[in-house]
This record gives structure tokens, C-alpha cells and sequence, in this order.
């Protein structure tokens, strides 16, 4: 194996360990930063990332609610419970766990959260303040990214960045981030013509698709770093990214391994928006 493993268990652990202190500090101001998380019926993977956000929430000492809606919770009573959290004192940062039932309007409810609160970043404000490098929150995975990236000691700067997927939460604020660092971007999709060689293109090389092992080994440039965001099972069952770890590591020069990579990272940002939100 060629490629070095980027840590993303103990880059997030070393962040946290960070915050935990910035926590303490602004306890002693008389503030404990509070976060509140909705989740709204009974979906196995949602209620594993709420329990697992509730529980770094507690190890780094912060303040959290959960409250866990039935699945007929119509629009109006989601929509009155955002609105009493805006109003909540306590709670710095609201998340709504997505995705919601299919009779419930997501967008309508993202909007309904106050920017100040919108510790995911998806309110409109919130992405637009990305676009023009104004931000008081950025996306949390995004924001992993660029802690693993910083890791590495490579400097983005100059450097040819691929982006494959441009899905809101993870494609195209991810190239805006890369682009604010003075990255060359480039964003790829489904209707990408010449896939490969786009990604051979790549210094850096991100990839949120949502197909296992889809990037392989001869999609890579020699030495990049390659960031993989996917969340799938393989033939097997197998958790696995949307890169082919075994072909990728034998080229790339790093790598983030799945599990263990871009995921401890992203509820690592979720902590820090939420003790940004409460240190205003
Ligand atoms: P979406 O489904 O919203 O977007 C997928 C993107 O991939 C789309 O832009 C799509 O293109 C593109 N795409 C699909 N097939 C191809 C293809 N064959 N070639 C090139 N591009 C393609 O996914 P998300 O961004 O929400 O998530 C992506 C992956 O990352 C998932 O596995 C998800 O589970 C994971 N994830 C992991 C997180 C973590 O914390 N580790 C957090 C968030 C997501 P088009 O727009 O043209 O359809």
C-alpha cells in the first residue's frame, strides 16, 4: 500500500478534545452552548446519527434535547416546535435529522429555523453567506473535509480540486470551500462526460456519489489526496465509501479510509457550529 491514511477518528478526536476546553471557557461566562434535534418518525439510520450526536454533545460538555416526533407529525406542529426552539434561550443550534416523512415539506422547515440557529447550514442564508465567503456556520461535512485536507499539511492553494457529486449538503459547498482556499475547481455529476479523466486531473480529490467502490485505482492521479465521503454497504454488506479502497490506496499518495474518515468528522463540525452559535 502506497497511499497514507488520513486518521479522520483521531482528527475528530483532537478537535473535540479542543472543544471540550472551548466549552468549559464559555461555562464559566455562564453559558452552556444547547442543541436541540429533531427527529420525526422511525427511521434506523436517523435515530443512530441523533443518538450518536446527543452523545458527543454530552462528551464535550454541552447541552442537548431530543425530541423524537411520531411519523404523522403533520407540517404545522413540526413548524410550531422549530418556532418555540428559535425562541428557546438555551438553545443555541436546532437540527431537523433528514430525511423527514414524505408528506412533510423539508425545505419549508429548514427555512423555518432561525440562520443563527441553523447549526447544519442548509438555510438559504447561511448557503449564500458560503458563496460569498461571509459565513458565521459552514456545512459540517464539508467543514471535515477541510480539517482532513489541512491535516494532510497540503496546501490547497494553485492545487487542480475534483469534486464528483453536487448535492447541496456535500458537492457544491465543498468546491466553494476548496475555491475560498484558492483551489483550480472542477464539479462532476452524473452527466459528466470523461469521468476519468477529469478525476486523473485531481491534486484533490473529493467524492460524494453514493456508489460503492465506484472510483477506482485508474481514475487517480499519482500521490493525490483523495477524500471519500460515501456512506454504502458493498456485495457483502460491508460498510464502504464510493472509492475502491484497495485499488485507490495502491496510488494515491493519501486517503481517508470508510468508516473511520469524513463521518466522526462531520458531528465534530456539528459541535463546533453549535459553540459558535452560543459564544454570540
Ligand atoms: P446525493 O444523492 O444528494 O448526490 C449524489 C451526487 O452524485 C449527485 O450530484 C449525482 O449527480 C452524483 N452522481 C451520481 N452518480 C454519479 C456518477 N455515476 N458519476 C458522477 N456523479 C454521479 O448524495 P449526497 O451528496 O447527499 O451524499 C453522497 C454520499 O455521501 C452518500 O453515500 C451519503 O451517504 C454520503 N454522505 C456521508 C456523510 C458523512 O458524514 N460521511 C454526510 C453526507 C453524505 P446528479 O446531480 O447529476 O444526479
Amino acid at each position: 500500500m502506497k497511499a497514507t491514511i488520513i486518521d479522520g477518528k483521531a482528527v475528530a478526536a483532537s478537535l473535540r478534545s479542543q472543544l471540550k476546553d472551548q466549552v468549559a471557557a464559555l461555562k464559566e461566562q455562564g453559558v452552556v452552548p444547547g442543541l436541540a434535534v429533531i427527529i420525526v418518525g422511525d427511521d434506523p439510520a436517523s435515530k443512530v446519527y441523533v443518538s450518536n450526536k446527543e452523545k458527543a454533545c454530552a462528551e464535550v460538555g454541552m447541552y442537548s434535547e431530543k425530541y423524537a416526533l411520531p411519523a404523522q407529525t403533520t407540517q404545522e406542529e413540526l413548524l410550531a416546535l422549530v418556532e418555540k426552539l428559535n425562541n428557546k434561550p438555551n438553545i443555541h443550534g436546532i437540527l431537523c435529522q433528514l430525511p423527514l416523512p414524505k408528506h412533510l415539506d423539508e425545505k419549508a422547515v429548514i427555512e423555518a429555523i432561525s440562520p443563527k440557529k441553523d447549526v447544519d447550514a442548509f438555510h438559504a442564508q447561511n448557503v449564500g453567506r458560503i458563496m460569498i465567503g461571509d459565513y458565521k456556520f459552514l456545512p459540517c461535512t464539508p467543514a471535515g473535509i477541510m480539517e482532513l485536507i489541512k491535516a494532510t499539511g497540503i496546501d490547497i492553494t494553485g492545487k487542480e480540486c475534483v469534486v464528483v457529486g453536487r448535492s447541496n449538503i456535500v458537492g457544491k459547498p465543498m468546491a466553494m470551500l476548496l475555491l475560498h482556499q484558492n483551489g483550480t475547481v472542477t464539479i462532476c455529476h452524473s452527466r459528466t462526460k470523461q469521468l476519468k479523466e477529469v478525476c486523473r486531473r485531481a491534486d484533490i480529490l473529493v467524492v460524494a456519489i453514493g456508489k460503492a467502490k465506484f472510483i477506482t485505482g485508474d481514475m487517480i492521479k499519482n500521490g493525490a489526496v483523495v477524500i471519500d465521503v460515501g456512506m454504502n454497504r458493498d456485495e457483502n454488506g460491508k460498510f464502504c465509501g464510493d472509492v475502491d479502497f484497495d485499488s485507490a490506496s495502491e496510488v494515491a499518495g493519501y486517503l481517508t479510509p470508510v468508516p473511520g474518515g469524513v463521518g466522526p468528522m462531520t458531528i465534530t463540525m456539528l459541535l463546533k457550529n453549535t459553540l459558535t452559535a452560543a459564544a454570540k
